[in-house]
């Protein structure tokens, strides 16, 4: 392996002790040519994650409140590593420009973004590499839309030729200079986006877990590490609440067919989980991994001959649209038809939407029952597989608990099922035992 993009994420950068490790970890390597760095994530589990100090501190300075202290804070946590590592890092006119700036003209996504651009400068001086501005090269639109074509031709341009550089994740620039973030955990889209421009064999994602696991660990205490797994059945996780990867930081990566190594910094012999385009039949099994969300409510019509009624499902859906209520899965019977919705995203209009309708579509029935929870099982072979919709229904009846709904998603790659949300672990509990 000739050229790999390595991305740490804020743990694995949260103190001089990390970055010890993650020096090791790219030292390890010549290959590993191109390093996206996080800001400083949690010490512990009661810590706080530098960029949450940045938001504060832009809070406080927006509402032209002494943002000083946290400033100061936020200080300390960068001296603490430049002092251990021993390095002789300037950080004070740093600290001064960002003070400058907080005073003068606050702005909610150049103060985050500062985190990782302080922490990404401090570990190019620590490994001897080269530091590369995102505000030069990951560009936005005016409506904070990354332009992702052109964000490859700046990046390949700076980067193709200048190996060893650092480049901090989670921020570009609009056309005027503004910074713009990407949403929360974003450090990984930089990772990949870094990773297509420079032609990467491999895009190493490091984090503190060992892979992707098959099911939450925190409920599932037998959930295993998954060693491939497709980017669409990533997709199906992610949605349904797996959250060890930004969701968009899949794209620029799939274009360009380059496979994601999630890796633990904390245990680098660890092979950890590869996210590749396909999984070859018969390299593992057929049900890849569960996960699952709480907070949906079901909405139910029922209307005798409903199925001859054109048009009936669209002015159904016309009445979520209006409300800006997106749908998750709609389930339809001969005379029935269901709609699976958030229940946050129903509360504000709910009886507005009953009215509404009532008026348009005159339901012989129409009920709404909350407190559902979804829970969606993903594998890539799974529709062409015998048996695995009747594990997955006895493990559920065995352990004594109702489906509510069934629905297989049209990419014929998982089933889901709605149970009560008041069973949702012991179900979680009770796949993962049974599928895995
Ligand atoms: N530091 C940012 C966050 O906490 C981005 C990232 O770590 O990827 O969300």
């Amino acid at each position: 392996m000739d050229n790999i993009t390595v991305k740490f994420g804020g743990s694995s950068l949260a103190d001089a002790a990390q970055f010890r490790k993650v020096a090791d970890i790219i030292k390890a390597d010549s290959a590993r040519k191109y390093v996206v760095a996080s800001a400083p994530g949690k010490r512990r589990s009661a810590d706080t994650k530098v960029t949450d100090m940045l938001y504060a501190m832009y809070g406080r300075a927006e509402i032209g409140e002494d943002f000083n202290a946290i400033l100061d804070q936020i200080e300390q946590r960068y001296m603490s590593i430049i002092d251990e590592l021993e390095l002789d890092f300037d950080l004070e006119p740093e600290i001064e420009a960002i003070r400058y700036r907080m005073a003068s003209s606050p702005e909610r996504d150049y103060a985050a973004s500062r985190g990782e651009y302080l922490n990404a400068k401090i570990l190019a001086m620590y490994l001897g590499f080269a530091f590369l501005d995102p505000a030069e090269c990951i560009l936005f639109d005016r409506s904070g839309k990354l332009l992702s074509e052109e964000t490859n031709e700046r990046l390949a341009a700076k980067l193709v030729d200048n190996p060893y550089t650092v480049i901090p994740g989670f921020y570009g620039a609009d056309g005027d200079g503004n910074i713009v973030t990407f949403s929360r955990g974003g450090s990984d889209i930089t990772g990949s986006l870094v990773a297509r421009a420079t032609k990467a064999e491999i895009y190493e994602n490091w984090t503190d877990v060992s892979g992707i696991l098959t099911a939450d660990p925190r409920i599932a205490a037998d959930a295993k590490v998954i060693e491939y797994i497709s980017y669409r059945e990533l997709r199906e996780l992610s949605y349904m609440g797996a959250s060890v990867l930004h969701e968009d930081a899949v794209f620029p990566a799939k274009k360009a067919g380059i496979p994601i190594n999630i890796r633990n910094t904390n245990a680098p012999a660890d092979k950890g989980t590869m996210i590749v385009s396909s999984v070859a039949e018969g390299t593992r099994g057929h049900v890849t991994g569960l996960a699952g969300k709480k907070g949906f409510s079901s909405v139910r019509l029922e209307k005798t001959m409903m199925n001859n009624e054109i048009g009936f499902g669209e002015k159904l859906l016309a009445i979520f649209r209006r409300h800006d209520i997106p749908f998750e899965h709609m389930p339809t019977g001969i005379d029935s038809i269901c709609v699976i919705v958030n229940t946050d995203r129903l509360h504000s209009c709910r009886s507005e939407v009953l009215l509404e309708i009532e008026q348009q579509l005159s339901p012989d029935s129409l009920t709404i029952e909350d407190d559902l929870a979804l829970i969606a099982v993903v594998g890539q072979g799974m529709s062409r597989t015998k048996g695995i919709a009747a594990r997955i229904f006895s493990a559920l009846a065995s352990a004594g608990i109702n489906i509510r709904m069934i629905d297989q998603g049209s990419g014929e790659m998982n089933i889901i099922v709605g149970i009560d949300s008041s069973r949702y672990e012991e179900a979680v509990r009770a796949l993962s035992t049974a599928l895995f």
